[in-house]
């Protein structure tokens, strides 16, 4: 007999309590915040769906395996288990250790980069972005066009749209291509998977080039659990063989291990060239650290090492993917409007929709943020004109493409009791959806906003 209830694939053994509020409490803390949930203290929080980075907890093994750290400066035990790890899940030769996902974005892209270089990806997150426009090159976005459909039941809305690539590749010739970059899973595309197909189209049209073809790997292993459930070739092999057959494709990989490396702090360069291998080590030495522990200690290094192995344990990935589409699928039926399929690390919502009252520039996503964090203290993010929001030559306000509301699930964090009570909240948003009102910009600063722009309730 199979049973229906997806269950956590753990026991608990340490707790860290989180704290009921008052509806009055919070609308103060609110106030005192102004109106922007960045600027909340994490103990006025009681759930946490700002981000899934950095957000999971270890488990003992992990914890026992920081108790081994090697902290040597050169050579440490713990940089060769690091190595034999990321090596052996990667199949590249050349490992660089950085304190986090952007630093290796940083690393590459500048080295690869220039004036008058273009990348291109299925869609640049915006670490990714910031690093390549800083270097003086153009970052364009190639998504499928089936990303821009919420409601659809497509398999692989993150793919890239090869079509255009190949396109864009003679536009602007191939000499002047810097890199592609497949982001799997595509975060700022919806969380939403890469199929192996399309990740071996563009491989192939690289190779045709000659244009270097590197994975932003940050959420492989949730991606490699939708490859085995939807793309019927690969429901033999196991999650970890399904990873490695990806970055066989690639001639470079770059990882946030902050995210699918179930830890809090992390990131690598991987690659195959040795050359450029050199060129990048060289930038690592003057702003991470020396070659065998970039911007980590031991310790760290160890729970890296550990991380990587349970990420594609199977009943891990399941519970994984079922949670995050449990809340999906079930505020959906409620009537909140999300982008489906239910994508790995989140459930986004379309704000535009549930509020269709509140106009892009008083931001409905702003306000529903702020309505869920009144209605029961659950903390997300708004991923719509707040964020992504500008201002033409004219100071005419230009609204974001979309207007969404991130809900993200840190990793092995909450239990599907905590789900239920989100999902409760949401009942009660739904409600009152009509007295809900928009927002206004008291303060804001010239670059990233959403950090720490404030608010007032119109
Ligand atoms: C998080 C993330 C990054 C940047 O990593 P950090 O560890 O936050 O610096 C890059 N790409 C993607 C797809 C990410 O999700």
């Amino acid at each position: 007999m199979e049973f229906k209830t997806i269950i956590e694939p753990f026991r608990i053994k340490s707790v860290e309590p989180i704290r009921m509020t008052t509806p009055e409490e919070r609308a103060h803390y609110l106030h005192e915040a102004h109106h922007n949930p960045f600027l909340l203290p994490s103990d006025k929080v009681l759930i946490d769906l700002l981000t899934d980075s950095g957000t999971s907890a270890m488990s003992s093994r992990q914890w026992a395996a920081m108790m081994l750290g090697d902290e040597s400066y050169a050579g440490a035990k713990s940089w060769e288990r690091f190595f034999e790890e990321v090596n052996d899940l990667t199949g590249m030769p050349h490992i660089l250790p950085t304190h986090q996902g952007r630093a290796a974005e940083r690393i590459l892209y500048s080295h690869l980069g220039g004036t008058g270089k273009y990348f291109f990806s299925n869609t640049h997150f915006d670490t990714t972005r910031a690093n390549i426009e800083f270097s003086g090159s153009t970052a364009i976005d190639l998504p499928c066009p089936e990303a821009k459909d919420y409601d659809s039941d497509i398999p692989f809305k993150g793919n890239m749209d090869t079509q255009a690539l190949r396109e864009q590749i003679q536009k602007v010739k191939a000499k002047n291509v810097a890199a592609v970059i497949l982001t799997v899973t595509n975060n700022s595309g919806g969380g939403q998977p890469v199929s192996m197909a399309n990740a071996r189209e563009v491989a192939a049209i690289c190779k045709q080039h000659n244009v270097p073809f590197v994975l932003d790997c940050c959420r492989v292993a949730e991606n490699a659990y939708f490859i085995r459930h939807r793309e019927p070739e690969y429901e033999h092999l196991s999650y970890r063989e399904i990873a490695q057959e990806m970055f066989s494709l690639a001639d470079a990989a770059v990882m946030s291990i902050k995210k699918d490396g179930l830890v809090n702090m992390g990131g690598f360069l991987a690659l195959r060239n040795h050359a450029l291998a050199e060129a990048c080590t060289n930038l690592l030495i003057i702003t991470e650290g020396f070659a065998t522990y970039g911007g980590l200690s031991g310790r760290d290094m160890e729970a890296i090492a550990v991380g990587l192995e349970e990420v594609f344990e199977a009943d891990y990935l399941h519970y994984r993917i079922r949670s995050t589409a449990y809340l999906g699928e079930r505020i959906r039926a409620m009537g909140i409007p999300v982008i489906f399929p239910i994508g790995g690390h989140a459930v986004y919502v379309d704000a535009a929709r549930l509020y269709p009252h509140i106009p892009p520039h008083e931001f409905p996503g702003q306000a529903l943020v702020c309505d869920l964090y009144l209605a029961g203290g659950v903390r997300s993010v708004e991923v719509g004109s707040v964020m992504f929001g500008k201002y033409d030559a004219k100071g005419q306000f230009v609204a974001a493409p979309q207007e969404l509301v991130r809900l993200a699930l840190p990793r092995r964090v909450y239990t599907q009791s905590h789900l239920d009570y989100v999902i409760e909240v949401f009942g009660a948003v739904i409600q009152t959806r009509e007295q809900a009102r928009g927002y206004r910009i008291t303060h804001e600063p010239p670059f990233l906003r959403h950090f720490t722009a404030h608010f007032e309730r119109l």
